[in-house]
């Protein structure tokens, strides 16, 4: 039994690590898991984000500015600068096949044919305002070289003036004119001219000046406006053009993309080859990279922090003091080739808390499967160490039956052969043989009725008829059916039973049988001077009854094992009691169904007593 236990405890216990282990692997891994997932995941938003979405957009800008090229070629110079786009650039610089600059000119890069606007106006007879208009508004502006551009915008000013002194009625439509400053399709109107931006700026400011001087600001508010922008934008190409005044410089700048003008400058350039030109449009971060916010908007969320820095190292968008390790970074799509786009964990415990709720179910799952694991291996345990008990009882149960029947039957068959055979020697043998058999007849009556209970017990057949008892009547006739071999015997029996004793709840044929086989044993187990009592009292509301003997005494070691069933002390076979190690199985079984207990007090050659206690009505 021992083995098959252990081999079972084996094949639930060794699973059982097993399970353990690889939950506790699968814990592990699902942290790694996890984190990889959270990885893939950001990968994947952040390339479709930072890289494709954006591609599309900036794709978008190009293919409009191609666009705008090719509708007007020749007009580059004066709406780049002030045009719809300047949503997108804030100033533009513009270079001719031989890479030199074309657009803004500076009077400072040519300083021999252009004086500088602080010089002043021509000499000019001031009465001839006719005169001055035609000097100021010339046909065929485009073929002006820009030092004769300079001039002109110096008498479109002076001219201003003058009507300002005069207080001349035109002057808000010159104002007009030259405030809005744009070139017009029509040649005869065209008043455009193409000269150094020092000038252009100066000239410009002196209008709005003058426009605000003689009252006309108001009626002249979209003209001021546009030429504001304009001025804007003048400014913002001087401020750089000293780093880009040759397409030389931007060699190393790949077609199609953007970067910072300089680490200290605020600027955006976006270069970009058209046919016979190269053009860097100029243009502050949010202008040009608002695709990045937006993508960097999307992408952000209570998990990462996102960071983006441009072609000096520069973080222009997220937070510039994150300094950990980013799990993540690309490049921002093709247009922007030197920005890096980084992303962070917020809290790096995040695949943590994202593992555990699947930690707990691997947990619940596994203690599940332990704990059915477990109980399986229980059950099976219980059902075969039952099933090996109920074997061996068996095996036992035919070794006695077999042993204890044989021993009556040759000893009987021996007496009645002797008696047929007539092998006495005098008339008086005969009734003392039929003695004896009739003797061994009642053993094995015995015998057999204790194995019919016990078989019943077993089988949970046993049904006891439980009613109200006197405990006087069952003592007495207990007392009564072992009378006559007391009697027989020499043994001094005495019987005690206190007066007016309550009634118990009992079955009255089993009760005897329990204390039949009590006096039984005080009988068997006691040598030749027997002193056997019965004492029946009451005690708290319990019926005692009190089986006592002088016998030989049960040592303490195997008090507790005389109740189960075939165990005897002795179990030689040369013993002198008959038995079959059933008797007190068989008291234990009617107590027990009783409600009752049943306790022994002995030791060795001290005698034994035996007490069952009921509960009395
Ligand atoms: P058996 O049929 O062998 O008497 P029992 O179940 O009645 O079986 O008793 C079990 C064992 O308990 C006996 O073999 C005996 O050794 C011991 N025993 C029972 N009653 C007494 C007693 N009064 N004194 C000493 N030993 C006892």
């Amino acid at each position: 039994l021992r083995w098959v236990i252990l081999l079972l405890a084996a094949a639930v216990i060794l699973p059982t690590v097993c399970l353990l282990w690889f939950m506790n692997q699968a814990v592990k891994n699902e942290r790694l898991a996890t984190r990889q997932k959270l990885i893939d995941f950001y990968t994947l938003k952040a390339q479709f984000f930072f890289v494709e979405a954006q591609d599309k957009g900036y794709t978008d800008l190009f293919s409009e500015i191609q666009h705008k090229e090719t509708a007007k070629a020749h007009d580059l110079f004066s709406d780049f600068a002030v045009d719809p786009l300047v949503n997108t650039f804030q100033g533009m610089l513009i270079y001719d096949s031989t890479a030199e600059l074309i657009y803004p000119l500076f009077e400072s890069s040519n300083t021999e044919t252009i004086q500088p606007t602080s010089e002043p106006l021509p000499n000019l007879h001031l009465e001839n305002t006719k005169r001055i208009y035609q000097l100021c508004y010339p046909e065929n502006s485009e073929e002006i070289s820009p030092s004769r551009a300079a001039d002109i915008m110096r008498y479109r000013v002076f001219l201003a003036k003058r009507y300002q002194e005069t207080q001349n009625p035109d002057l808000i439509y010159h104002l007009r004119k030259m405030l809005i400053y744009r070139k017009s399709n029509s040649s005869k109107e065209n008043w455009f001219l193409h000269g150094p931006a020092e000038t252009t700026v100066w000239q410009l400011e002196k209008m709005i000046e003058i426009a605000q001087r003689s009252g006309l600001a108001s009626r002249l508010d979209v003209e001021i406006q546009s030429a504001r922008n304009r001025i804007k934008a003048y400014s913002n190409v001087i401020d750089i053009s000293p780093l880009y005044s040759s397409a030389a410089s931007l060699q190393n700048w790949p077609n199609q993309t953007i970067r910072r003008l300089s680490p200290e400058s605020e600027y955006y350039g976006l270069k970009f080859n058209l046919a016979d030109k190269t053009i860097l449009g100029v243009s502050k971060k949010h202008n040009l990279l608002w695709l990045l916010d937006a993508a960097t908007q999307n992408m952000q969320d209570d998990t990462i922090d996102v960071q983006i820095s441009d072609n000096y190292g520069t973080v222009i968008v997220g937070d510039e003091t994150i300094i950990d390790k980013p799990f993540l970074t690309l490049k921002a799509g093709k247009y922007l080739p030197d920005f890096t786009v980084s992303l962070f964990f917020k809290d790096d415990t995040v695949f943590e808390k994202a593992a555990r709720q699947q930690t707990r179910i691997y947990l619940w799952t596994g203690l599940l499967v332990t704990l059915l694991v477990l109980a399986t291996g229980g059950i099976s345990i219980r059902a075969v160490s039952r099933q090996i008990q109920m074997n061996r009882l068996k095996n036992d149960f035919i070794a006695t039956v077999t042993h204890e029947l044989k021993t009556p039957l040759s000893s009987m068959r021996l007496l009645v052969d002797t008696l047929l055979e007539g092998r006495y020697q005098d008339e008086q043998t005969v009734p003392e043989y039929l003695g004896l058999i009739a003797n061994e007849n009642e053993r094995l009556s015995h015998l057999i009725d204790s194995f019919l209970t016990f078989s019943r017990m077993e089988r949970n057949k046993q049904v006891f008829e439980i009613a109200p008892v006197s405990p006087v009547e069952v003592a007495k006739q207990a007392a009564e059916a072992v009378r006559t071999k007391f009697d027989n015997g020499n043994v001094t029996f005495e019987m005690d039973i206190q007066k007016a004793l309550p009634m118990i709840h009992a079955d009255k044929d089993g009760m005897i049988t329990v204390l039949v086989n009590l006096l039984d044993n005080a009988y068997k187990y006691s040598n030749s001077d027997k002193q056997i009592q019965l004492n029946v009292y009451q005690q708290n509301g319990i019926i005692c009854f009190a089986v006592k003997d002088n016998g030989i005494g049960i040592s303490k070691r195997v008090q507790k094992r005389i109740f189960n069933r075939f165990y005897q002390v002795d179990s030689r076979l040369s013993r002198t009691a008959e038995g079959c190690g059933l008797g007190l199985s068989i008291v234990k079984f009617v107590v027990d169904a009783h409600k009752g207990t049943i306790d022994v007090e002995s030791q060795p050659g001290q005698g034994s007593t035996f007490r069952v206690k009921l509960p009395q009505c």
